[in-house]
């Protein structure tokens, strides 16, 4: 699986490349937005530049992962002759339903699909494909570069030799592959979910307050971040849409998202992206500046 395409050029889908990238692999990096490609290209430097500052790298190999990226806002034209696609686009089924019916029109017969969604079915992306034995979850976490592990999501079709084989090609990215089956949230979600929602209860009954709250689960449970600036980090829209996705697909009112939760984010409280979720954010920082409860 010598070149890849990545569809999505956003926080994952950057990351994605520059694994890729790193390891050799030619990348075609597509995403609608041409801004969206010069960002992830002026992140990827960064990034890669952090890494030789470190001595994780050398210059020489900054710049041959460098040469090995191109971008390209045409579908059609950056799925020309890929052995393996990773979608990495915006977490919207229709969307994703949408991009792989475009996939298995254009890409080459012989390549593998595989998506980077958090949380929607597997089964599902496959059924629009012709080739629902050859599509699969690869599900990276952020930071891609960073984080070790990669869950890999059988769909109901999926083929053992294709799963062989992402599973291989994990191994030979330097990341740890876990394997799941495809069921609501996989392994990551179902578990670390629930876990954010039962904060934001725990928060919505008034037990405790924000500090509170993260520091008992930083200090006690050793957790290198609290459960509510984790949900502010990962987006309070994003955890609503994959406790909604837990919720639905189980059928279960345990899965059911705080309605702070659905009130936060319908007052557009998004977390850091948007400034304010349950700490408020300076501009252009990270740094958490007043808990708001
Ligand atoms: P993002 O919003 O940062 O980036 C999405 C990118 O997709 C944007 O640049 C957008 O322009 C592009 N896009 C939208 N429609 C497209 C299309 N038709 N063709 C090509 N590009 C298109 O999103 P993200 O956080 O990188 O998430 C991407 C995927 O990764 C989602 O499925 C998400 O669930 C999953 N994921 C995210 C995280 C995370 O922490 N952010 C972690 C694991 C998995």
């Amino acid at each position: 699986m010598k070149k890849v395409a990545v569809i999505g050029a956003g926080t994952m889908g950057k990351g994605i490349a520059h694994v890729f990238a790193m390891n050799g692999h030619s990348v075609n990096l597509i995403d609608i937005s041409q801004d969206a490609l010069n960002k992830a290209f002026v992140t990827i430097v960064k990034n890669l530049t952090r890494m030789v500052k470190k001595e994780k790298i050398t210059e020489a190999e900054k710049m041959a992962a460098l040469e090995n990226i191109e971008s390209f806002t045409d579908l059609k034209e950056g799925l020309a002759k890929v052995d393996l696609v990773v979608e990495a686009a915006t977490e919207n089924v229709d969307l994703k339903l949408k991009i792989f019916k475009q996939l298995d029109e254009l890409a080459p017969k012989k390549a593998i699909l595989a998506t980077n969604t958090s949380s929607i079915s597997i089964t599902k992306i496959a059924a629009v494909t012709k080739r629902p034995e050859k599509v699969i979850g690869m599900h990276f976490m952020n930071p891609v570069p960073v984080m070790k592990l990669v869950e890999i999501i059988r769909g109901y079709s999926t083929s053992n030799r294709v799963n062989k084989a992402i599973v291989k090609l994990t191994h030979e990215l330097g990341k740890v592959p876990v394997e799941a089956n495809d069921y609501p949230g996989f392994v990551a979600n179902r578990i670390l979910i629930p876990m954010l929602n039962e904060a934001i209860y725990t928060l919505h009954e008034g037990v405790a307050g924000v500090a509170e709250i993260d520091t008992v689960m930083k200090l006690g449970m050793a957790h290198p971040m609290g459960p509510l600036q984790l949900a502010d980090f990962i987006g309070l829209d994003v955890v609503l849409a994959i406790a909604n996705v837990l919720y639905e697909g189980f059928g279960n009112p345990k899965y059911a998202p705080c309605p702070l939760l659905v009130n936060m984010v319908a007052a557009g409280k998004l977390g850091r992206k948007s400034g304010e979720g349950f700490y408020v954010y300076t501009p252009g920082s990270k740094e958490l500046v007043v808990a708001v409860f």
